[in-house]
């Protein structure tokens, strides 16, 4: 390959291999917070399935209180009570009122509910035998005092004010919130169909790199890129499975592609080991399993990076017809690990959890980088930034054009985590020149979970 990919390029292709997403399964609703709907969720149901009350208090004809005021109150004879959960089982006449609790179905005859604020109880004679508004709990008072004029319709809930039977609640590719969780409960459903969560096994190679705890002696660093590559990979909505620390040698790296290969895992990914030096085996040792290519990206950080399909009739022994695996070989460099996998892997994983193309990346906001970069003429920087807030509402600092006022996070080399783990959000600073004066306008990238 002659030239750098650009950045819409690469993306362009690994999006084009991913044809569909991953097959939709039934899944119960405890388990599905965050899954993506394979198909649309439509309700049998009405909601409120019937009328119902919105207060504690008695359900009327509101003909029988029109001149009802503090000092003039309206009096009732009370011939019922309908509490949450029961049928009605009194009708109310002219000049009756039924005692309801809040979610109970509004009984026959009235068409409002005073609540019970505004009512004094009342024994058969007519005395009080409670202070107005007294709770809507204990004995059922013979008769009461209503203090209120209220319009037909008042404090009732109407059958299908929120949704009518046969509605489409949550299109298919919709991503399971708390509420929509709740949405689906509330129209009778305990499962739901949602795409299969991506399994995505991780390899870290190299040479240097060590376990957690394993001695460091003199040439040795802690594996960062392991688990900061679990952790993006459970944070995009999909299943990480170590494959190890591998060696920078073919067998090693080869053994843990096969290993998770056989296991039928969607994706792997393997950091370091991807460019053109000698002790970088990543590209040969998966080649026996399918097509790879190492691409040049014109992004910075992470230029070198390694995009491969496996073939399906490989060396495995996995099923013919398991699905397709994706090869994803991400620079080492613990800053162009992340960056790689923030721009290219994380837009597949979402695709291949049925997320629409809409939401595949991030949204885009605007900034002014208040400070000075330079950067590599030709490639598109990804710069990281914190944002200026405000000290007493924490929300970041917006100019007259609504754009946000970011710094750098610290240094931009791509060994730097700490500026990594600082920074809110990349600054994106486009490929042309090599430098951008303090005060340049900017697309911003938040960095969510
Ligand atoms: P490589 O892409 O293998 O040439 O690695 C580039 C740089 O990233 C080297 O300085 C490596 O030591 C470093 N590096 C590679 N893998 C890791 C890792 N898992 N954790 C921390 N640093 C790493
Ligand atoms: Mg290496």
């Amino acid at each position: 390959m002659d030239r750098l990919l650009t950045y819409d390029e690469a993306l362009d292709r690994i999006l084009a291999a991913i044809s569909s997403p991953l097959p939709a399964e039934s899944t119960p609703l405890a388990n599905a917070l965050g899954r993506v709907l394979g198909e649309a969720v439509t309700s049998r149901v009405s909601l409120p399935p019937w009328d119902n009350s919105s207060m504690d208090g008695y359900a009327i004809r509101a003909a029988d209180v029109t001149g009802a005021a503090d000092a003039a109150p309206s009096r009732l004879a009370v011939v019922g009570e309908v509490r949450a959960g029961q049928a009605p089982d009194a009708t109310v006449g002219a000049g009756q009122a039924i005692r309801i609790a809040t979610g109970a179905p509004i009984p026959p005859g009235a068409d409002a509910v005073v609540p019970v604020e505004a009512t004094t109880p009342l024994d058969p004679a007519g005395v009080a035998t409670g202070p107005r508004g007294r709770e809507a709990t204990g004995p059922l008072p013979a008769r009461i005092d209503v203090h209120a004029a209220v319009v037909p319709g008042a404090w009732i809930r109407r059958e299908a004010s929120d949704l009518a039977a046969g509605t489409t609640v949550l299109p298919a590719g919709t991503t399971l919130t708390p509420a929509a969780i709740g949405l689906v409960a509330a129209i009778g459903l305990d499962t739901v169909r949602v795409h299969r969560r991506p399994t995505v096994g991780v390899v870290t190679t190299g040479d240097e790199i060590r376990q957690p705890g394993e001695p460091l002696g003199p040439a040795g660093i802690p594996d960062a890129n392991g688990p900061a590559l679990m952790a993006m990979v459970e944070a995009s909505g999909a299943q990480a499975v170590s494959l190890g620390l591998a060696l920078d040698r073919i067998d090693d790296v080869r053994a843990r592609f096969h290993a998770g290969l056989a296991d039928g895992l969607d994706v792997i990914i393997a950091s370091g080991g991807v460019s053109v030096g000698p002790y970088d085996v990543v590209r040969s040792a998966f080649e026996p399993f399918g097509s790879i290519d190492l691409w040049r990206v014109a992004v910075q950080p992470g230029k070198p990076f390694a995009f491969g399909r496996r073939r399906l009739e490989d060396e495995t022994g996995a099923e013919p017809g398991t699905a397709e695996t994706l090869f994803f070989g991400l620079p080492g460099n613990p800053v162009s690990t992340f960056v790689t996998f923030e721009l290219f892997v994380r837009p597949a994983l979402r695709r291949l959890a049925g997320l629409p193309d809409a939401e595949l990346a991030r949204p885009v906001d605007r900034a002014i980088l208040l400070d000075a970069v330079t950067k590599d003429a030709g490639r598109r920087a990804f710069i990281r930034v914190v944002a200026d807030r405000d000290p007493t509402t924490r929300t970041p600092i917006r100019d007259e054009m609504g754009r946000v006022r970011v710094r750098l996070a610290g240094g931009q080399g791509s060994h730097v985590l700490s500026a990594l783990a600082a920074a809110e959000a990349l600054a994106v600073i486009p490929e042309d020149g090599p430098t951008r004066p303090a005060g340049s306008a900017v697309d911003l990238i938040w960095l969510g979970s």
